[in-house]
């Protein structure tokens, strides 16, 4: 075997994987593969450009060391109850404890000891009540907050951490498929200047994250790697002013709020809200351009945004949920010329799209300079968009003005995290030797889920090379 363990994409998953192994003692021959480019390499042209230059052939935000980890908000949710099925799999205790383990080697790293979200307990019992009569779960999630460029500083000392204990990094290597023989992984095939090669390890983490999540789809269908569809998400990334925002903001930072509106009563959340943030724009390889968010630790905005999410899951006869999101996804584009779309909340109601001009006249000025006034709801479906509008005026009892005619609705919003692998609680497939991770793995969808499930893996994996585990705190 050229190496003892592959894996592919250093996102928080692939890296966690490594970290884990290495504070074990492991002296495996790893490998992490790596489509994109060290963390300090990634630059998002947009900060000089002002506009998304669709860079080819990837795009600086979501890849290269660190994963859609570099350029995010940085916000490492430590409830167990937020950022994936994981704790379905494993127990909702271990996963806890793996949370509360794998924070302390982000502090390790150099993230801030300031923990959003606790105290405040006379507020948040307030907040919590107004909930309760809109209709709402409030989820409690305590957050450490990195900041975007905080963020980099702190997977850069992985990076160099991992580089300087052995591990093999390649960066610009996509992989490109899997070596497979009678139900064992042997393998992965790569791509480097326009060549393929086979590269041999006993064991493969793919690790892709959200990007490579229909990858990995065509990949389980090629090689019969049980899994199942999974959900998918399609929403809008609301904004609005921070005085708006300025009690949740405050004592929770960021609002975790569930609910089911009439009439269908699907689930619906709040995801990812960024206090002072900015509204960001991500682009998938196939040219689909998605609304996001950040915020820094320092600079920042008069705004908030965040995502408000609608779960779809289909059975039969059609079950592809990420090309159900992805033609909602390129309508909206298309009505945008390759833009995100904004709309006011007011002019959805009013039943008329926004002008450019229109935006100018509110309190509220966009922080997406580029996104393009229109109408998101020709793209949107009918179910998502009622869902949305429903839960918007839930969210108003709980913030009052949220619902006002100036806010701003994104469009679209979409996480793919749908095709679930199938993996039993040692993380393995069916597939011998073949673990999958992360997003890609439909089990997390945030950074502190999939680093530990990371985590996670490399205690399985040391496991097996008859390394002690520590005991959990
Ligand atoms: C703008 C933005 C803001 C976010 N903010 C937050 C936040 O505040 N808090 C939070 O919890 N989550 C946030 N998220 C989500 C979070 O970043 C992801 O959930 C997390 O990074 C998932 O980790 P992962 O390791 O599974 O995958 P990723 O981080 O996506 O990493 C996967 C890696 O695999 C590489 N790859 C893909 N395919 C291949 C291939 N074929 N060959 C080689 N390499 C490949 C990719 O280049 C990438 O580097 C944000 C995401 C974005 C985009």
């Amino acid at each position: 075997m050229a190496y003892d363990l592959i894996i592919v994409g250093a996102g928080p998953a692939g890296i966690f994987t490594a970290l884990e192994l290495l504070r074990r003692g492991s002296k495996k021959k790893i490998l992490i593969l790596e489509k994109g480019q060290p963390v300090e390499k990634r630059r998002c042209p947009k900060a000089e450009t002002g506009r998304c230059m669709n860079c080819k052939p990837y795009c600086h935000i979501t890849t290269g060391f660190s994963g859609a980890g570099a350029f995010s908000d940085g916000k490492l949710s430590l409830s167990c109850e937020v950022g994936g099925d994981l704790p379905e799999l494993i127990g909702e205790d271990l996963a806890q404890s793996l949370i509360d383990y794998t924070d302390g080697i982000y502090l390790e790293f150099g993230a801030d000891e300031h923990v959003e979200g606790v105290g405040h307990s006379e507020e948040i019992k307030e907040i919590r009540k107004r909930a309760i009569q809109a209709g709402l779960r409030l989820v409690d999630c305590p957050i450490r907050h990195l900041g975007t460029e905080k963020a980099q500083q702190l997977y850069y000392a992985i990076q160099c951490y991992l580089q300087e204990q052995g591990v093999e990094l390649r960066f610009g290597v996509p992989c490109t498929n899997l070596i497979l023989d009678k139900g064992v992984c042997l393998g992965v095939v790569i791509e480097e200047k326009g060549r393929q090669e086979e590269l041999r390890a006993e064991q493969v983490v793919i690790a892709t994250g959200r990007r490579g999540a229909d990858w990995l789809e065509s990949l389980c269908a090629e090689h019969n790697i049980a899994h199942r569809p999974g959900t998918v998400d399609i929403g809008v990334r609301v904004e609005c002013r921070n005085e708006v925002m300025e009690k949740v903001n405050r004592v929770l930072y960021e609002s975790k709020l569930v609910g089911y509106p009439r009439p269908w009563k699907n689930k619906v959340r709040t995801f990812c809200q960024n206090p002072g943030g900015f509204v960001s724009q991500e682009n998938y390889d196939n040219d689909l351009a998605v609304v996001n968010g950040h915020s820094y630790k320092d600079l920042k905005s008069d705004n908030t945004n965040l995502a408000i999410l609608v779960s779809h899951n289909f059975t039969e006869p059609f079950n592809q949920p990420i090309a159900y999101a992805q033609k909602v996804g390129e309508l909206t584009n298309m009505l945008g010329a390759g833009h995100i779309l904004v709309q006011r909340y007011g002019d959805i109601l009013d039943g008329k799209r926004t002008w450019q001009k229109e935006l100018s006249r509110s309190n509220l000025k966009p922080t997406l300079k580029d996104a393009v006034a229109g109408d998101i709801t020709a793209a949107m479906p009918y179910r998502a968009m009622v869902n949305i509008i429903e839960f918007i005026k839930m969210l108003d009892q709980v913030v009052p003005g949220f619902a006002s005619t100036e806010t701003l609705l994104y469009s679209p919003e979409l996480k793919f995290y749908s095709n679930r692998v199938k993996m039993d609680e040692d993380l393995d497939t069916n597939v011998k030797g073949l673990h999958c991770l992360g997003d890609s793995s439909g089990w997390t969808r945030g950074l502190m889920m999939a680093s530990v499930m990371g985590v996670l893996m490399g205690r399985k994996l040391a496991q097996k090379e008859g390394l002690e585990l520590p005991r959990l705190p």
